[in-house]
């Protein structure tokens, strides 16, 4: 139904690929830049067709011009940053949907890391894309919002279904989850899942995508009880030095 390729680029960004089979569209999430996404196309014999934008920093649409210029794609992002995403041609907000093929996009607003972050959501594919909002075992730093804001992102994703698929925009996982462990120390689910992670890491694998299960179960600022209670935890995660 979709076929998901994970780009590593930059330091530790995480550009995602995604195809349809069906149609033949290819969407690009969040281009960093631009050369290994053509590449990881062009093997495949995949013709990019959009490109979406979860937010406006330069590591998630540093690629987009000039994969425009290369495949001639759409490219849809937050109407809320419109002036800050020089190459958007198409600008959505919470609600709007974005056709891929036979399959469609909610835009979810998830407002607090950047003013107009939004999500994309595939209900039928069982797939989130979200940026820099929610990562696994942890969230967006709030540079341009509030943790009332960024509460309510973690209530809204925590309720799409537990087997969804969240596509992070980076491998921040074994750095959350030392974190983790220090917020919740009782939490058994938090110390298996690191065992993991860092089984996975000494591997040289990537731990994302992760699930809304897993997170419900594991992320200390999707578990925050209050807004009062993610702002504690998200800036003692921004000083935390584990
Ligand atoms: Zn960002
Ligand atoms: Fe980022």
């Amino acid at each position: 139904m979709i076929e998901i390729v994970r780009i590593p680029a930059l330091s530790d960004n995480y550009i995602w690929l995604a195809h349809e089979p069906d149609s033949g569209e290819t969407v690009v999430i969040d281009p960093a830049e631009s050369e290994p996404v053509l590449a990881a196309a062009a093997e495949r014999g995949w013709t990019i067709t959009q490109i979406w934008n979860t937010h406006w920093h330069p590591d998630h649409v540093g690629g987009n011009a000039a994969i425009k210029a290369a495949t001639g794609c759409t490219i849809t992002g937050p109407a809320a940053e419109q002036d800050r995403i020089a190459t958007l041609d198409d600008m959505v907000r919470d609600g709007d949907s974005v056709a891929l093929g036979a399959l469609r996009a909610e835009v979810i607003d998830v407002p607090a890391h950047t003013s107009g972050h939004i999500a994309y959501h595939l209900a039928e594919a069982s797939v989130v894309f979200v940026g820099d909002t929610l990562f696994a075992m942890g969230c967006g730093r709030l540079f341009e919002g509030t943790p009332e804001q960024m509460f309510a992102n973690m209530q809204r994703l925590s309720a799409l279904p537990g087997e969804t698929k969240v596509y992070c925009a980076h491998e921040y996982t074994q750095s959350n989850g030392r974190y983790a462990l220090v917020a919740e120390p009782d939490n058994v689910e938090i110390k298996q899942r690191m065992v993991e992670v860092d089984a996975m890491r000494a591997r040289g694998e990537a731990t994302v995508p992760t699930t809304i299960a897993l997170e419900r179960a594991t992320n200390p600022f999707m578990r925050a009880r209050t807004a009062a209670e993610l702002a504690e935890r998200r800036a003692a995660k921004d000083s935390f030095r584990g």
